[in-house]
């Protein structure tokens, strides 16, 4: 089965769903393009979940899922007013995929998992997943222990199970999406593209700084807790300073505080917030509508795609 079949999208392309970054707005305006949007749930309470799901289905006709992080609180309550809103597609991540699957399916929900490993695409394979989310190391927010990238990852992942592979980390434009169905992958999940979007929630200083953002300006920390991609801002400065001392788990909790992100990233606090974004960031150059987006990626695409056909190695 395709991506496209399995999702019922016009093309291969799942928009991330990201905390604080990805509600209803970009959801929709994502769905209306003929792509997936996703709603990102783990910014959010059950009742504003419910608020952001009526609001995505009275602006789109398209199918659209939501994100559903484990490692988040009120998980009972998210799944049950994803349920109450028959909402089919759901993508969860960060977590075990073992604990909801069968619960969703069961509803006639589709399920992705995101994984960083083939080890975890192989366990989200056997739990009965429709299809997995291979996430490499160049992504934003959590991430996998390993710094596998997503160009070894991929092809690892495809030979080994026998459902659609999603590729996802460092994707951000039509090449690298060629690139990344070269890989085996059935199509593409894109992130830190669909920040610097005027749809995305993301404050406006967030998004200022990812179009202006450079190579190296982004680092993967707090293994110890979630492992985390996030820009080298002050607060980032203050967990470096922090791992000189060799820092109890306790500590490093203590320093991240509550709502780092939300403060970063919906609220613009550059300095003391944490601001998760790919390393594909360092490439984006300029806000742009959702629509415009997905024109660019997709006639990107088929101009590669021709390149590539005049390309023939002598045998
Ligand atoms: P709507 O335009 O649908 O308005 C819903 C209500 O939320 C309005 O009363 C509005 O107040 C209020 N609101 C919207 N944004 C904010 C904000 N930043 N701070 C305080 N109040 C806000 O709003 P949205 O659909 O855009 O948002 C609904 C809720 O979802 C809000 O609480 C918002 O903060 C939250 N949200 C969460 C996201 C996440 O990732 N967790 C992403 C986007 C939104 P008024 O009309 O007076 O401005
Ligand atoms: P926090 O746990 O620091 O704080 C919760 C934030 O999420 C608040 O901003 C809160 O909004 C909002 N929120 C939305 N829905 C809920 C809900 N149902 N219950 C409680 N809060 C909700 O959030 P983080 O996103 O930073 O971290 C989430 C989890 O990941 C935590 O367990 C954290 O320890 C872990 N972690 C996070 C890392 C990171 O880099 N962020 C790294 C390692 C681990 P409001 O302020 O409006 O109440």
């Amino acid at each position: 089965m395709t991506l496209r079949n399995l999702l019922n999208i016009k093309y291969p392309i799942i928009q991330a769903g990201m905390v604080w970054c990805s509600g209803w707005e970009l959801a929709a305006a994502s769905a209306n393009t003929g792509i997936l949007g996703v709603i990102g749930s783990g910014s959010m309470y059950p009742d504003i979940l419910d608020h952001h799901i009526k609001k995505c289905q009275s602006l789109t006709k398209r199918p659209f899922g939501v994100n559903v992080p484990l490692l988040y609180p009120d998980l009972d309550q998210h799944v049950e007013v994803i349920l109450k809103n028959n909402v089919k597609i759901v993508i969860t991540s960060a977590g075990n995929p073992a604990q909801y699957t069968q619960i969703l399916k069961s509803e006639g929900v589709t399920v992705l998992h995101v994984v960083s490993s083939t080890k975890f695409a192989l366990k989200a394979e056997q739990v009965g997943v429709d299809a997995v989310i291979a996430e490499g190391f160049e992504a934003g927010g959590h991430n996998g222990r390993e710094e596998t990238t997503t160009l070894c990852l991929i092809p690892q992942v495809v030979a080994a199970v026998n459902i659609p592979v999603v590729a996802a980390g460092g994707i951000g434009s039509g090449k690298a999406m060629h690139a990344a169905l070269s890989l085996g992958a059935s199509g593409v999940q894109i992130g830190s593209r669909f920040v610097a979007s005027k749809e995305s929630s993301a404050h406006q200083l967030f998004k200022d700084l990812v179009v202006d953002s450079s190579e190296g300006d982004t680092v993967l920390t707090l293994k110890e807790l979630a492992p985390v991609r996030l820009v080298k801002n002050d607060f980032y400065k203050k967990i470096e300073m922090l791992y000189h001392s060799k820092p109890t788990k306790r500590e490093l909790y203590q320093l991240l505080g509550r709502g780092r992100a939300k403060k970063g990233m919906f609220e613009g606090d550059l300095i003391n917030g944490e601001l998760e974004i790919g390393q594909v960031s360092s490439g984006i150059n300029e806000i742009k509508s959702t629509a415009d987006i997905v024109k660019e990626l997709v006639s990107e695409f088929n101009e590669t795609q021709v390149k590539m056909a005049k390309i023939e190695l002598p045998v």
